[in-house]
């Protein structure tokens, strides 16, 4: 059903720019170029209001794992509002889908995670994150424990606490910082590795954690929070030595580990949680995109045993939640994105076939003359674009005006990717099929002949 059925593309961009404001956009250059009006969805791909068609290669923004356009999850959905379309679960209540999410929940996490308490969304996940660390160790009597560990580029979403735990410099110049949050630098080699190899600066990267205690005093800390893969910061892959050095140092000192797992949660890594995939034993485990595969908003935050205990025994009622944690909808709409997943061995195509056949497309794109790493895992990935190939390096000016640069042809030519800095970034649906890995790669392959063309043009690359 259209809602808006005599207006044209103009009359949806006029009133759009009259009157909506974007996330995370520069207003006036969105309003001086018009705002891309997308009108429907199905399987990999996207339409806009003007018939043209694109292959949706960020998965909506990183969530849409089963693609558009699935009718069961609209039916489930139509089910339950025909049901009970609205209660919520404080004061004693709860409802059949909440309550039957909790339990698929508690059987799909890592070991040791068998409660959760639910949100609209990752940054409200990290909000309840924030309240919950301190409250458990207000329980346990180590009231000074108060500062969350968190590292440059991550991110863990847009509310004031979210924003900072979240290490984005621009975020935190405009709304300033919360205290009693720290940042260390991010297993980023390609920027920050100088001439150690990848394996040397893992190891260097997790003693940052190390060090940061020790300056802070292990009694004011309270948690590390950390992406398994950083993902808006620009698909930064840690070296494989990080991840096993950061659980030995939070086992050795009394911290919590908070693993976000708002994107690489739900198969994005070829498991079915990053956790899985770097074994990481989380104490706080956030969730949300995946969840649901974005067909309507929730999240929530996965809670340890370790940290359950001691919020259900030692504690009172902890004052915190939203109108909608647990909404029937939502969760009707990730339980059936959670069965489609299941039944249809979504995270196994991803593992067995989709991942290993872009992997090897990912490594042909090393060699492009623009390209100067292709790090994939999973299905997520990035391209750092450089203007000398030899030099890791160097840098080209104005760092970002390059990555757009790709960005636009990426779109123009019928594909969504996202610029971070001077990288191309992917996180394309995890049911898509070789033939469509293949149309993909082949548009990808364009994007950066047509990007390196347009650089050799302006005299910007040798
Ligand atoms: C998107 C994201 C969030 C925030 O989720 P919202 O639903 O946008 O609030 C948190 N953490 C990570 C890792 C994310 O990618």
């Amino acid at each position: 059903m259209n809602h808006a059925p005599n207006l044209s593309t103009a009359d949806i961009q006029r009133v759009d720019a009259a009157h909506h404001l974007h996330p995370f956009t520069d207003y006036k250059a969105l309003n001086a170029e018009k705002s891309r009006v997308i009108a429907r969805g199905d399987g990999i791909w996207l339409w806009d209001t003007d018939g043209n068609r694109f292959l949706d290669g960020m998965a909506g923004l990183w969530c849409t794992q089963i693609g558009h356009g699935r009718r069961e999850i609209a039916d489930a959905v139509h089910r339950q509002m025909t049901e009970l379309e609205y209660y919520n679960t404080f004061f004693k209540t709860t409802h059949p889908a909440a309550a039957k999410l909790s339990e698929v929940l508690a059987e799909l996490t890592p070991e040791g995670l068998n409660h959760v308490f639910f949100t609209n969304s990752g940054s409200e996940a990290n909000d309840t994150v924030f309240r919950m660390v301190r409250y458990y160790w207000q329980l346990l009597g180590k009231p000074s424990k108060q500062v969350i560990i968190g590292r440059n580029y991550g991110y863990h979403g847009s509310t004031v606490a979210a924003s900072a735990l979240g290490g984005m410099a621009g975020m935190h110049a405009q709304a300033g910082m919360v205290p009693g949050v720290h940042h260390i630098t991010p297993p980023y080699w390609f920027d920050y590795g100088g001439d150690m190899s990848p394996e040397e600066f893992g190891v260097w990267a997790a003693r940052e954690l190390e060090r940061a205690i020790d300056e802070l005093g292990e009694d004011n800390v309270a948690a590390f929070i950390a992406e398994p893969i950083q993902g808006a910061g620009g698909v930064l892959i840690p070296p494989e030595t990080y991840w096993p050095e950061i659980r030995r140092i939070c086992s050795e000192r009394d911290i919590l580990l908070v693993v976000d797992e708002v994107i690489c949660g739900f198969g994005r890594t070829g498991n079915w949680f990053g956790s899985d995939t770097y074994d990481l034993k989380p104490d706080l485990m956030p969730i949300a995109k995946g969840l649901s595969s974005g067909y309507l908003p929730i999240g929530g935050v996965m809670v340890s045993d370790r940290v359950a205990e001691v919020v259900i025994e030692k504690g009172g009622e902890f004052y915190h939640g939203y109108t909608y944690s647990g909404h029937p909808a939502a969760c009707a709409a990730a339980l059936e994105n959670l069965r489609i997943m299941r039944d249809e061995k979504v995270v196994e195509h991803c593992a067995n076939e989709a991942a290993p056949y872009l992997q090897q497309k990912w490594a042909e794109f090393g060699e492009h003359p623009l390209v100067g790493e292709a790090r994939m895992k999973g299905l997520v990935g990035a391209l750092e674009l450089v203007p000398n190939k030899p030099n890791r390096a160097e840098r080209f000016d104005n760092v970002g005006q390059v990555g757009t640069m790709a960005r636009d042809f990426s779109f123009g030519n019928g594909l969504i990717m996202r610029g971070v800095r001077d990288a191309l970034i992917i996180s394309p649906p995890l049911v898509m099929t070789r033939e469509e890995i293949d149309q993909m790669a082949k548009l990808i392959g364009k994007t950066l002949d047509d990007t390196y063309a347009e650089l050799k043009k302006q005299g910007r690359i040798g």
